[in-house]
């Protein structure tokens, strides 16, 4: 009994998120955007938290790895490697080509924003970090340090120290720099963990230039918004933001490896590049990790325009669900195929979700916002799945009393 083993090794209440999920049954198979269940029922997966942007098991991504695993070198830090070093060559070409040319690998989100937090602050020799309120960027110690959620922070203070949380609004922004001594900006130009909240423009181009003016390095946590979740290869660098790294993680692996990278500017790099031994992990650079990134690199790009129609039609979709359920429904925001949907009713977001899983749509959580849920498609789904989605949400809507 797979749920009675989560229980009794890992958490009881991990077994009861899992059970909700998956309505007591467990991951059995499945193929682009539907997963199977052991008890015999598919859901479509709209959830899975950005992972499975390519799906399940995409099958270049899987043909890539299976033959790395058959020929791949077993240490990766002793020798070079032909994969890694690939994939490195792949990545340094595609966040902002020319000037995000330096690339470090790691397994999670958590450990690209360690390393871009170290980084700024090694080539700056400042200490102080301006995050945004809202903000979620991991929970290993440092990370958190920049996540704003009290409910992951407030019993493990004192963090690593120097991290201001601005509002999200330009006025706050001048304030934030005196006096002076910032290394670096965090920022998610849609804020996914955060109630999938896309951040003003007008507010993200006063801290990019604010960051500028005073020598801080802008990191943008793409992890959830890049690789084509919200239509661009980095949403920062289309927005004109200039930033010093773009941080990717979740979809990069595939979906089938842990995988994460920062992508930065020759001046941040600089410590690395001096000292490589000032960041390291055991298993940074990992081929089976590379071969799954090269090959979900190109298979993200050729799916790219259809990302780009998929997303329009969930656009309309959700806005004519909130038209539909006012009293329940009150807010739709976000872009591409990283969509937030607000319910008013308190509680009311919760029992949507279990409720739609039951009728087979998975979404997920916002892990700082309970009231909005996710979706999240992959850029495998068909457009009948995206209207079968909007017609599974919109009759669950009306199926909960608001
Ligand atoms: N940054 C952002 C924007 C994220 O959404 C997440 C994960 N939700 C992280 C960082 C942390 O990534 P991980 O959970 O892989 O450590």
């Amino acid at each position: 009994d797979v749920l009675g083993q989560v229980r009794a090794h890992l958490s009881p209440r991990l077994a009861l998120v899992y059970g909700m999920n998956g309505a007591g049954a467990v991951e059995a198979g499945g193929a682009g955007a539907r997963v199977d269940l052991s008890d015999g029922r598919s859901a479509l997966d709209f959830g899975s938290y950005a992972v499975t942007l390519l799906g399940r098991r995409h099958p270049d991504v899987v043909r890539a790895v299976v033959a790395e695993l058959e020929t791949m070198a077993v240490s990766t830090r002793v020798l070079a490697n032909g994969t890694t070093a690939h994939f490195a060559a792949r990545l340094a070409d595609y966040a902002d080509p020319g000037r995000l040319t330096r690339v470090w690998l790691g397994l999670n989100g958590s450990d690209a924003v360690e390393a871009a937090l170290k980084l700024a602050r090694l080539a700056t020799g400042r200490s102080r970090v301006v995050a945004v309120e809202g903000a979620y960027h991991g929970k290993s110690m440092g990370a958190l340090a920049a996540t704003s959620n009290h409910r992951y922070r407030r019993s493990l203070e004192p963090l690593l120290g120097g991290v201001t949380h601005l509002p999200a609004d330009a006025a706050a922004v001048p304030g934030a720099f005196e006096p002076g001594d910032v290394a670096a900006v965090i920022v998610e130009p849609v804020q996914g963990e955060g109630g999938v909240k896309p951040l003003d423009p007008a507010f993200l181009t006063a801290l990019a230039a604010a960051a500028r003016k005073h020598g801080a390095f802008l990191i943008a946590d793409e992890i959830q918004t890049g690789l084509r979740r919200c239509g661009e290869r980095a949403l920062s660098v289309s927005l004109g933001l200039r930033p010093d790294a773009v941080l990717y993680g979740k979809a990069l692996g595939g979906g089938v490896q842990p995988l994460s990278a920062l992508v930065a500017t020759e001046e941040l790099y600089a410590p690395l590049a001096a000292d490589p031994f000032v960041h390291t992990t055991t298993f940074s650079g990992h081929p089976l990790g590379a071969a799954a990134g090269a090959a979900a690199l190109r298979a993200v790009e050729e799916l790219a325009p259809r990302g780009t129609r998929l997303a329009a039609l969930l656009a309309g979709g959700l806005e004519r669900l909130k038209r539909r359920h006012p009293g329940l429904v009150t807010a739709v925001r976000g872009r591409g195929l990283l969509w937030g949907v607000e319910f008013g009713p308190a509680g009311a977001a919760g029992d949507v979700l279990l409720e739609l899983t039951r009728r087979g749509l998975i979404v997920s959580p916002c892990l700082g916002r309970p009231e909005v849920i996710r979706l999240v498609p992959p850029l495998v789904a068909g457009d009948d799945q995206v209207e079968e989605a909007l017609d599974i949400l919109d009759a669950t809507c009306a199926a909960v009393p608001d």
